[in-house]
């Protein structure tokens, strides 16, 4: 299919995808795409339209599940500079949807600029973190934007303010589109005190869940007024094994790659994990991660 022709940027074939994902799970992506700016991107999604093939927009891969099959699809991800940029402006910052949530916190803070910090030990990218509505600790990423650019999928370029974005609990009306960037609101803080709350935040978090092996977080979402890993606790689930896909043992939200799992291990074990809880509790765990297939 030459549905490249007359782009500028380079569209890589049977790009793995598995690397690119905190699972380590996952198969080829038909086509990979890393546009230098909007104007490459808004061409690239126009072409894909054009011709009718699905895009997914890959931020830093850490609350997908990728088939082993791969997708017979085009996989964008913006990672060039001028999706990395971030400019503070007053207590705004203004970043682009590439930059990682890491690389974020250290620069607001940096400037001392407070509000980032709940987030830190996210391994997500900004963009991710919108589309997702990412939090911890009872804050998420939505409550900080003033605005976000975007671009639909006939390549045309949006400002959206505030209240023109719903979104809810893991959820945003964002993910609709390619997210170009987006400006935060910020207060001033000592800067010596915002390092110490990142490094607060990021102790309780270390001391709760499992880093040793690859996951993509918490996989299911929390019912209202419970929590999934307990649930999943109290059916006695931790360490439960299908293939090489495990119920971590400290956090029963996470499902760990114990070495060259499958998706197809994932999701039988995620499958497994919501009939035992429906049968105990009445209550059906909606996935919080996205599955590509
Ligand atoms: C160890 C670990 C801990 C975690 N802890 C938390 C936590 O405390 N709270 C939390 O909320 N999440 C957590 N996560 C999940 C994940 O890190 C977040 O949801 C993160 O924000 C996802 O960002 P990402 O860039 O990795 O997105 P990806 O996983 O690459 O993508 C996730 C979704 O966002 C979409 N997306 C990505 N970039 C864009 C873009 N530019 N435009 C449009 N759509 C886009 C993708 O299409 C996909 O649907 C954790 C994950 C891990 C591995």
């Amino acid at each position: 299919m030459n549905w490249q022709k007359g782009l500028k940027v380079r569209v890589e074939s049977n790009a793995p995808l598995r690397s690119k994902t905190t699972f380590r799970i996952g198969g080829r992506a038909r086509w990979f795409a890393c546009p230098k700016d909007a104007v490459e991107l808004s061409l690239l999604v126009r072409a894909a339209k054009k011709h009718r093939l699905p895009v997914y927009v890959l931020g830093a891969g850490s609350n997908i599940l990728v088939s082993d099959k791969g997708l017979k699809a085009l996989v964008i991800k913006l990672d060039s500079p001028f999706f990395n940029r971030s400019c503070p402006s007053g207590t705004d910052l203004e970043a682009g949807s590439g930059i990682m949530l890491s690389r974020l916190i250290r620069k607001a803070g940096a400037l001392g600029l407070s509000g980032l910090e709940f987030l830190s030990g996210i391994p997500g990218s900004l963009g991710g973190a919108l589309a997702m509505n990412a939090g911890c600790f009872g804050k998420s990423i939505m409550d900080l934007v003033e605005s976000c650019e975007v671009m639909d999928y006939n390549g045309r370029i949006k400002n959206l303010n505030k209240k023109g974005i719903r979104y809810g609990y893991r959820s945003s009306g964002l993910s609709d589109y390619v997210i170009l960037g987006a400006t935060l609101g910020l207060t001033r803080k000592d800067r010596a005190v915002i390092r110490k709350d990142e490094q607060d935040y990021l102790r309780k978090r270390r001391s709760t869940q499992d880093a040793a092996l690859p996951n993509a977080g918490c996989i299911f979402k929390n019912p209202e007024d419970s929590s999934a890993g307990r649930l999943i606790d109290l059916c006695g689930l931790k360490g439960r094994r299908i293939g090489r896909a495990q119920v971590s043992r400290r956090h029963a939200n996470f499902i760990l790659n114990c070495g060259n799992a499958s998706s197809c291990d994932v999701v039988k074990l995620m499958n497994s994990v919501r009939r035992q809880v429906k049968n105990k509790f009445g209550i059906v765990l909606e996935p919080e991660i996205k599955i590509w297939k």
